[in-house]
């Protein structure tokens, strides 16, 4: 690190078996600019419960085939480390997140026109509520942002452009952001059952290309929060994706993501989708 700098360190940590109570941060560092006799530190601090709740378990925000995980956990950076100083604390609310494409039969994103949202074959497909749960917050009336660039100098109240915030229960809540504007059927206080069609995908607020960014995380505020993990109870891996590299070179031409198919497509179970799986969701 340069002089007078502060950095951030993300560590996946695996579990196996025993999982800790509690975490503590051991670190040794060398100062190479320091006198000789205090070059060597060893600081040990931060200390951290380890939240030992069950992972909430969640229907599909989707339904249909084809679909891609971007940017899901882990190794994947944009949501995995975007790290936001808010009200004076550094949150990560995103960092469970999945934005969801859709291929279509040729493995195309988008067919047609870059620049015009319908063009996507994620475009206008149904959002679904994930769970039984009350609306905490919606978020209407933003226009399509033109895909193929993000929009320049956007508020932050509009980053996630047309948006939904589910009180899952448990002081758990889910987040749609980029709907389509006016596509919203649910108002502040509803009540919604798992499977119920709530909006549909569009390309509102921080957006690059039309597709639902999902996210569960422990408050009701999209920024003032630090996301949780959570599985779907039954979704299908169909191929996988050669990496987000090749996705987004697919995403900015058009042209077909070269999926890398599985011996046999693998039905899961109550699982964190991960990054860059072409993924089918049944209908029930
Ligand atoms: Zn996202």
């Amino acid at each position: 690190m340069p002089p007078s700098t502060s950095a951030l360190l993300f560590l996946h940590l695996v579990a196996e078996e025993h999982v800790p109570d509690k975490l503590t941060h051991r670190i040794a560092a060398r100062m190479s600019a320091a006198p000789p006799e205090r070059q060597d530190i060893v600081a040990i601090g931060g200390e951290t419960k380890v939240d030992g709740r069950e992972v909430i378990i969640l229907g599909p925000p989707l339904v249909g085939e084809r679909y891609l995980s971007a940017d899901s956990c882990c190794d994947a950076t944009r949501h995995t480390r975007a790290a936001l100083p808010v009200n004076g604390r550094i949150r990560l609310s995103q960092r469970f997140a999945v934005d969801w494409e859709q291929l279509d039969a040729d493995g195309r994103i988008y067919a047609g026109v870059r620049e015009n949202p319908e063009s996507y074959t994620i475009f206008g497909k149904d959002v679904l509520a994930v769970s039984d749960a009350t609306v905490v917050s919606v978020i209407d009336g933003l226009p399509n942002q033109p895909p193929g660039k993000l929009p320049v100098a956007l508020p932050i109240e509009e980053a996630d452009g047309n948006s939904i915030v589910l009180d899952l229960g448990g002081e758990r809540y889910a987040l749609y952001a980029h709907l389509e504007r006016g596509s919203i059927s649910v108002r502040t206080g509803d009540k919604v059952y798992k499977g119920q069609v709530i909006a549909r995908v569009g390309n509102s607020g921080n957006t690059l290309a039309p597709h639902l960014h999902f996210h569960v995380m422990d408050s009701s505020s999209p920024l003032a929060s630090n996301g949780l993990p959570y599985a779907i109870d039954r979704f299908q891996v169909a191929a996988r994706s050669p990496g987000t590299e090749a996705f987004d070179a697919a995403e900015a031409a058009g042209t077909p993501l070269a999926l890398r198919p599985l011996d046999a497509p693998r039905e899961m179970a109550n699982a964190l989708p991960l990054d860059q799986l072409l993924i089918n969701f049944a209908r029930r």
